[in-house]
């Protein structure tokens, strides 16, 4: 199918690794918005209205690359996304969590707690001085 792979991966690059890039912004160009068109909503533009401006062959294209970013993005996010919520720093949202603060136990990821406590001696969390940084051991998940 891909005789045109390598313009719609440099394609995908591009608009993947653009913060604002919504897929539902080209789902919604195809007219396949996930069900939240409302009847009043039901004349909003869609490529399928476009045909005589737009060859068939052009809206396949566009279709093509919408599956293909479709797998990109999924391929992404799994890639990236930590193994679970409760390991990423609840200060950053970026790393995991990576440093235990003593006495309070309360953690975030090494990046923000030393960050914190150049100027700072308090958690987070609680105010409680800290005295000392642990590193976080991920407990053994089953
Ligand atoms: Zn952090
Ligand atoms: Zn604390």
């Amino acid at each position: 199918m891909m005789r045109f792979s390598f313009r719609i991966s440099r394609a995908a690059a591009v608009l993947l690794s653009d913060p604002c890039f919504q897929l539902r912004s080209i789902q919604y160009l195809l007219g396949e918005g996930e069900g939240e068109a409302t009847a009043a909503d039901s004349k909003h533009f869609s490529l399928h209205t476009y045909t005589d401006y737009i060859s068939a062959e052009e809206e396949q294209k566009v279709e093509q690359m919408l599956a293909f970013l479709m797998e990109e993005s999924k391929q992404a996010a799994a890639s990236t996304a930590p193994t679970s919520e409760d390991d990423l720093c609840p200060i950053c949202y970026a790393h995991s969590i990576s440093a235990v603060f003593k006495p309070c136990s309360h953690k975030s990821c090494k990046a923000c707690i030393n960050q914190h406590l150049m100027n700072n001696k308090d958690c987070f969390f609680c105010k409680a001085t800290i005295t000392g940084v642990d590193d976080y051991i991920k407990p053994a998940s089953s």
